[in-house]
């Protein structure tokens, strides 16, 4: 569902993804570890088309973006892609003057041209998957932070990704409403989404992952079973990071 080979990225003099080959098979759910600053996001962000890759390529479920093409050909595939991928930030980014149900709607009205009405079934289905049937009124400035953080996942299934893209859906919340996150992820999980998360949920990794990927310094370090990743690390690397976090 997602490949990446030898796929770069620097700002200016910054390297900071070196040569990623990377691979989520359909209904994978991928782990990425890693410290701050090894690159997590922005391996995100390139294969969402948030920002633009400086060498190598990659393809989201058959659409390829390749370093070597046209700027107007990278631009028109990611196009493609964004349409593919759903992107669940740390901080939820819902709109402020939306409630929650307007929220999970406004894509399915503005970007899939759905009548209202459909829009507002599908929504208040999806709202109900993330246990939030009776918020759909709430604006986001009254909703907690697990309760905005499940709207966006909400609001980014309603347009019906192939790949879920997970940028640290937790980090941001107070401890006591990380769990209602990572269980709606488990979920999602469960029902054979494909899913890529930065998380430093190590529980969440172990038990949900089909994979983890521990990133440092822009390179993958190590992938392995979540299994075998914990319990038998191969490389020097993940074992410090593993003492780090223990
Ligand atoms: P992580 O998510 O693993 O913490 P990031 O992908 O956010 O890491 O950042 C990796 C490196 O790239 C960091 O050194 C960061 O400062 C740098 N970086 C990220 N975005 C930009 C940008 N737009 N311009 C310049 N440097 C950036
Ligand atoms: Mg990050």
């Amino acid at each position: 569902m997602i490949t990446t080979t030898g796929l770069s990225k620097h700002f200016q003099d910054l390297e900071v993804l070196k040569n990623i080959d990377l691979q989520v098979a359909a209904k994978d759910i991928v782990v990425v570890l890693g410290p701050s600053g090894s690159g997590k996001s922005t391996l995100l962000r390139c294969l969402n088309g948030l920002e633009d890759i400086s060498g190598g390529s990659f393809e989201v479920n058959g659409i390829r973006v390749e370093s070597a093409a046209s700027k107007r050909a990278r631009q028109q595939a990611t196009r493609e892609i964004r349409k593919q991928s759903g992107m669940v930030f740390q901080q939820f980014n819902l709109y402020p003057h939306m409630t929650a149900l307007g929220n999970v709607t406004e894509g399915l009205i503005t970007v899939k041209k759905l009548p209202k009405e459909q829009a507002v079934a599908i929504g208040r289905k999806l709202l109900h998957r993330v246990g939030l049937a009776d918020r759909e009124d709430y604006y986001p400035s009254r909703l907690s932070g697990g309760q905005q953080q499940r709207v966006a996942i909400a609001r980014s299934l309603a347009m019906e990704p192939a790949v879920m893209l997970f940028d640290e859906p937790t980090s941001a919340l107070d401890p006591e409403l990380v769990g209602e996150v990572l269980s709606v992820m488990r979920e999602l999980a469960q029902e054979g989404m494909t899913m890529l998360v930065v998380s430093h949920e190590m529980k969440f990794a172990r038990e949900v992952a089909t994979k983890v990927v521990l990133m440092a310094d822009g390179n993958i370090v190590e992938e392995a079973a979540p299994q075998s990743f914990f319990e038998d690390p191969q490389q020097e690397r993940t074992r410090k990071f593993l003492r780090q976090i223990n």
